[in-house]
């Protein structure tokens, strides 16, 4: 039962704390966001005489009554390179109507008002730094706002007050509760993901407070426009009419901070600056989830080296108790997964580009991609002192070697267990299946929540296939790059249909196909992996005909071959039942089939990215078919575009589905989208691959989803190249897969890392952990290995 405003005057502020910890806890669980952001204070003159105001200046104080658009983009610039999501333009209200000076620099340079430049300039941002614009230009109208909407993910205004006589507003005609209210109505209207809030200790009573937030409340209900509303305090400074005043006691403001948690819903998130308050613990507990913005260029503080004191300090502060610590866009995730509703057509590319699979912030300052050749952030660091020699594990096995670390690490992330990720792992140890809510919040971890969900891997990892880490020597042959399929994301792809990106079309010759099986075998290879483009001259037979080419150069070498799409495709085009048709590639020497081609199990994603490709129930169906008829394969998963963590908790259920049936899955691979060369990233329709957090989950995850069903998990060195290997084998990644002569795939879509891994390379990722490194067959034996 929601407390009546009498209770809410009267009630003891523990009461209230507990009360508002309980509602945030059931919306928001353990995640406290925060923006990283820049600050661009595009005009310090305002026409508004606020008493509190230390932001205002008269123009005898600037050097300029406008940031110039040199200044704006230096700035921006700045922001961008540190990792900044967000420009925030901060700027008085209309000061063109009360300063000449303001009105002749705006018309020298062709614009009539403030709201004019304003616009001109989060173009310019946008345009030349990506970073995403924060208009909190004051009261504006409709016809404003929506010019401002055009630009910017995201507006904002503080209500402050709708107590009409406070003397701190006197001489403010913005800071009437009309003109805000009139604001905040408009911005509902125009579905603009706002941001407003109130300030506390400005003379206005705890009743009005409440009035204030009623209203926040109610504009929401009719839009649902409301994306966080800031609680702020009020601080007496010099050289303002208040200086005398005094400050917003603590206790008032917690008061607010808790009350407006619990009248506001909670899809509104609650926001504390942390720069007013000196005990950011109490503000978590009176039911803040965002911390607001945090800057790494600041007027006294640009230090290129160590630019985000502030963030280091919040997280200390949120992990203190028991929260883990997000970055977000400037734009809330509910908002951003309705991009047609409330981003205008232009900023949605833009919005895009920053986020991650959640609607979150990409990590501030990670530049690693995959593909890329840069190391990952280090989430999970191999322990500083191995002591296993190269080439050989000591005789100690590493499970015992590392239990101090791992013990340590425990102590560190006990309060884990305060959430819903530290429950789902509690059950997991205890035997329990995740099904699709519990994969998506194990998807969500953050901050310690991530090494928690990597440590449960592991173990598990380590009972179900041991500390070995093992490859195979393979060649990939991608017989063909024509393709008469339009997958959006493949950069591989060549032909009348494709996008023509990169590289010209090709078939190799069976002769060139059998050559490069012989000198794969000279070589020590003891498989060949062979996938390509739908020709459009293929039939079935085609197939069939290269692996009899295959067995002709070799009768031992394992033939890994065809996805769900080329058999599907084969027997179609033969007329002949899939079963049939697979039986016939078996006889002709076909051992295994890859799991590519399945991207993500989910219709609604297979419609944005691969329409004419096999849907789920297809893809499925293939493998089912392989299972039935003796041949064994793998499950990938290709993820990172366009999609959310449900799509993939989604995928590992259904293929988990499968496996339960038929058994026949070897393994789990995950595929990073690798963006540089797609196509759907250079038509500006999808992410940039997912972000390292995210890779690292997604194999501790499938490891923890799938459990003992599926005993080996891969990580894909060519597409995270060997320091994120070596991380993500410590997060139930247990093989590192082939040395991949010839690797075009990934290299058509950008990749960086090399073509060809030697055993030595697999020792250098796998040594420093302590991990003995062994060769395997495609199926997972060790006898079959020539010498
Ligand atoms: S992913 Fe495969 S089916 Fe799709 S366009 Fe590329 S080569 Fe063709």
């Amino acid at each position: 039962m929601n407390p009546s405003h009498d209770e809410l005057l009267q009630a003891p502020l523990d009461d209230l704390f507990r009360a508002a910890s309980a509602r945030r806890d059931a919306a928001t669980g353990t995640r406290i966001t925060y923006s990283p952001k820049v600050f661009i204070p595009l005009t310090l003159l305002c026409r508004d005489k606020c008493g509190y105001c230390t932001f205002a200046q008269p123009p005898a104080r600037v050097q300029a009554p406008y940031l110039s658009p040199e200044e704006v983009l230096s700035i921006a610039r700045a922001g961008a390179d540190a990792g900044c999501h967000e420009a925030l333009f901060t700027l008085g209200e209309r000061p063109e109507e009360r300063y000449p000076v303001a009105r002749e620099w705006l018309a020298e340079r062709g614009y009539a008002t403030t709201v004019d430049y304003l616009v001109a300039m989060c173009r310019l941002v946008i345009d030349e730094t990506g970073l995403l614009p924060h208009g909190n230009a004051g009261a504006l109208d409709a016809v404003e706002l929506a010019r401002v909407r055009a630009v910017t993910a995201s507006q904002g205004m503080m209500l402050e007050s709708l107590n009409p006589t406070l003397a701190a507003h006197l001489g403010s005609p913005d800071k009437t509760p009309e003109r805000r209210l009139a604001t905040l109505e408009a911005a509902g209207i125009l579905a603009i993901p706002f941001t407003t809030g109130i300030l506390c200790g400005i003379g206005e009573s705890r009743a009005d407070r409440i009035n204030a937030l009623v209203a926040i409340a109610e504009s929401h209900a009719r839009h649902g426009h409301v994306q966080e509303v800031i609680v702020q305090n009020f601080l007496p400074k010099p050289g303002t009419s208040m200086h005398q005043a005094p400050p917003c006691p603590v206790d008032e403001y917690l008061w607010s901070v808790a009350v407006a948690r619990l009248l506001l819903p909670t899809d509104i998130h609650l926001q504390a600056p942390p720069n007013l308050s000196d005990d950011f613990g109490r503000l978590l507990d009176a039911g803040i989830d965002d911390w607001g913005g945090v800057s790494p260029v600041t007027p006294d503080h640009v230090n290129p080296e160590r630019p985000w004191p502030a963030i280091d300090r919040l997280r200390q502060a949120t992990e203190a108790r028991g929260f883990a610590l997000a970055p977000r866009l400037t734009i809330y995730p509910s908002f951003v997964h309705a991009p047609e509703r409330w981003l205008d057509a232009g900023m949605g590319f833009p919005v895009m580009d920053h986020s991650d699979a959640e609607g979150l912030a990409r990590e501030p300052g990670e530049v690693w991609y995959s593909g890329v050749e840069v190391d990952p952030p280090a989430i999970v660091p191999a322990p500083a002192h191995p002591q296993a020699g190269v080439g050989s594990a000591s005789e100690q096995p590493a499970a015992e070697r590392q239990a101090p670390r791992r013990r340590r690490l425990r102590a560190e992330r006990g309060h884990v267990n305060r959430g819903h990720v530290g429950e789902i792992l509690e059950g997991v140890m205890l035997g329990q299946k995740p099904g699709v809510d519990e994969i998506v919040t194990l998807f969500s971890a953050r901050g310690p929540e991530v090494a928690a969900v990597a440590e449960v891997a592991d173990q598990m990892r380590r009972d179900i296939a041991g500390d070995v880490v093992t490859f195979v020597r393979n060649r990939n042959i991608n017989y063909t790059n024509v393709c008469t399929f339009k997958c959006k994301f493949c950069a591989f792809s060549k032909g009348p249909l494709s996008l023509n990106l990169r590289g010209t079309p090709y078939l190799l010759e069976v002769d060139e196909i059998t050559r490069r099986v012989a000198e794969a075998e000279e070589l020590g290879a003891t498989e060949v992996c062979l996938q390509g483009g739908i020709h459009p001259s293929f039939d079935g037979d085609y197939y069939i005909d290269v692996i009899k080419a295959v067995r002709e150069a070799s009768s031992t070498i394992h033939i890994h071959g065809f996805t769900a799409l080329e058999v599907t495709e084969g027997a179609k085009r033969l007329n002949e039942p899939l079963d049939s048709y697979l039986r016939r590639l078996m006889a002709a020497g076909l051992k295994t089939l890859p799991g590519t081609a399945a991207e993500i199990l989910d219709d609604e994603i297979r419609a944005i990215l691969c329409p004419d490709k096999v849907n789920t129930e297809e893809w499925l169906d293939a493998h089912r078919t392989a299972h039935s008829v003796g041949l064994r394969s793998n499950i990938t998963i290709m993820f990172g575009s366009v999609e959310q963590p449900v799509h993939w908790a989604r995928h590992l259920i259904r293929t988990r589905d499968l496996q339960e049936e038929t058994g026949g899955f070897t393994e789990f691979v995950p595929l990073p989208f690798v963006h540089m060369a797609s196509p759907i990233y250079l038509q500006r329709k999808s992410r940039r691959g997912p972000t390292f957090r995210e890779t690292l989950l997604m194999h501790a995850v499938g490891r923890i989803a799938y459990g003992p069903l599926v005993p080996n998990v891969q990580v894909s060195w060519v597409k995270i190249g060997a320091a994120g290997a070596r991380q993500i084998l410590q997060s139930g990644a247990n093989d590192l897969g082939g040395t991949l002569m010839d690797e075009n795939i990934s290299r058509a879509a950008g990749a960086a890392h090399g073509q060809l891994m030697d055993e030595a390379g697999f020792h250098e990722i796998a040594d420093p952990l302590g991990r003995p490194v062994e060769q395997r067959t495609t199926l997972y034996g060790r006898a079959a290995i020539p010498a």
